[in-house]
């Protein structure tokens, strides 16, 4: 049999339509290639990164009502298990941790970060978020941010530091160490509240949002130590568009 020259476009083109290298162009960044605003046109399945229009992060100074809503959260401490996820860090929680918002009640699941913060108030953004991610039992999602201005450690970020490696990593059990989400909370829990979406694709709607109005602290060497693992994973804020977005009082 006789085999077929092919020229160096041509094979160019083959291997630029590998698998490998099209998994490569299909996940989501914060650098130009791959950044929020191309986010949509990654992956039939970020549409709605592009095409939604309750999307988050948001500015919460566009807040265009009032109130004072029932925000309870019952946690309790439990075994430290992190990951590197590259683009985050996080902190899984086993059940037992509830919020109660709006009559529903949402189970922890995980906690993760971001730098700076995603959510803006007139435009400031604080040096590092926590968003403590929830689900209720029918799997509607509910989000509490809590942001972290420059000032005292905080204890159990120092413990999620110690405990994440500098790569990619999977979700690992730190033998006999306990995390308080309890200790990431700040004294008031008067919270911002709209309907808003994930931050990262898919972007998935329908997330209830809730975002502390007071900051609490984290040294300057552990938001450094944040921005270092993490880089810029920030979402830039979005359109409120028709949307309901109340302050705390
Ligand atoms: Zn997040």
């Amino acid at each position: 049999m006789t085999l077929q020259r092919i020229s160096a476009a041509m094979l160019a083109a083959l291997l630029a339509s590998g698998p490998a290298l099209a998994e490569h162009h299909k996940s989501f960044g914060y650098g130009a290639a791959n950044g929020p605003e191309k986010w949509g046109q990654l992956n039939d399945k970020y549409a709605l990164c592009e095409k939604g229009d309750m999307q988050s992060p948001i500015d919460l100074a566009g807040a265009n009502a009032i109130g004072s809503l029932e925000l309870s959260v019952s946690y309790q401490s439990g075994p430290l298990t992190v990951s590197n996820k590259g683009l985050t860090v996080q902190a899984d929680f086993a059940p037992g941790s509830t919020m109660t918002s709006g009559g529903s009640t949402f189970n922890l699941i995980q906690i993760h970060f971001h730098t700076p913060s995603e959510h803006a108030i007139s435009g400031k953004r604080y040096p590092l978020t926590g968003h403590f991610v929830h689900a209720t039992e029918d799997g509607r999602l509910g989000v509490l941010g809590v942001m972290f201005e420059q000032g005292a450690a905080n204890a159990e970020l120092g413990k999620i530091l110690a405990a994440t490696p500098a790569a990619k990593s999977e979700a690992t059990t730190v033998p006999g160490r306990m995390i308080d989400p309890n200790g990431m909370l700040p004294a008031d829990r008067s919270v911002y509240r709209y309907m808003g979406s994930l931050t990262t694709p898919p972007c998935s709607e329908g997330v209830n949002w809730h975002v502390l109005k007071e900051p609490i602290t984290a040294s300057a060497e552990q938001i450094a130590a944040f921005e270092k693992l993490m880089g810029d994973s920030a979402r830039p804020v979005r359109a409120i568009n028709n949307r309901l977005v109340v302050a705390p009082e």
